[in-house]
């Protein structure tokens, strides 16, 4: 075999081009499986024909209080809304990896609702990981708390928002932790995160569960429902769907 190599290391390219033609294009076609056909959604951001819509814009179906017992949030317009002392809500269906769309609103406030009092929600991944909502259009706060961050962990790559009170999109792409048996830490969460379609986060490797106070820790787990925080400010959600991965 050695000399083999040394032959060819030898000879001239033209020479080798004539032994080694290259590949038959064939070589790297591959035909199956073939992907499932999906639908897409009639506009962009409409939902494509395998995902799951979490918000019927009718009723709370499909959600409760993250306590526990039926969800305390108001339905308006076709529009999901955080309601003054309600607390959080959650799907009561539970995901792993996903592609998650989602819409929100923040209407315009008082400008004494400053920083993070100042439109704040969240988007909880596997309710445990935030992707924070806040009107940080205009609005300064420190950067891994404003919209577009995972709260506490990552910056947004860029300020993506639109004033008040416009519609703002999410479409994130979620992996979840993986764990070994011995419930450690195999692989971290990974999220890639689109607001109003520029990208603000990039695969980024989320630390552990969101905390105000303190360093994030792993604790295994399985799957999570999608957490929607309630901050006492009067934010807006419609258009919520899911794809599982
Ligand atoms: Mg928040």
């Amino acid at each position: 075999m050695k000399k083999l190599v040394l032959l060819l290391a030898l000879l001239p390219a033209a020479a080798l081009a004539q032994t080694n033609p290259l590949p038959k294009p064939e070589l790297t076609e591959i035909w199956s499986p073939v992907p499932p056909k999906v639908e897409p959604g009639k506009a962009p951001g409409q939902p494509p024909s395998d995902a799951i819509i979490l918000f019927n814009g009718r009723d709370l179906s499909g959600w409760e209080s993250a306590k526990g017992g039926p969800a305390g949030w108001a339905v308006e317009n076709g529009e999901l809304v955080d309601v003054p002392k309600a607390g959080d809500i959650r799907t009561t269906q539970l995901f792993g990896d996903m592609q998650l769309h989602a819409e929100w609103m923040v209407p315009v406030l008082p400008p004494e609702r400053k920083g993070q009092d100042r439109g704040n929600s969240g988007i909880y991944l596997q309710g445990l990981y935030e992707l924070q909502v806040l009107d940080s259009y205009d609005n300064p706060t420190y950067v891994n708390g404003g919209a577009g961050s995972i709260y506490k962990q990552s910056a947004p790559l860029v300020n993506a928002l639109k004033p008040a009170p416009n519609w703002q999109t999410y479409d994130i792409v979620y992996y979840a932790p993986r764990f070994y048996k011995d419930g450690t830490l195999a692989e971290p969460a990974r999220v890639t995160v689109l607001l109003n379609g520029v990208l603000v986060q990039s695969n980024f490797p989320i630390k552990g569960p969101t905390e105000f106070r303190g360093i994030p820790a792993y604790k295994v787990h399985g799957d999570g429902p999608i957490l929607l925080q309630a901050h006492n400010n009067p934010v807006r959600y419609r258009n919520m769907w899911v794809r599982k991965l």
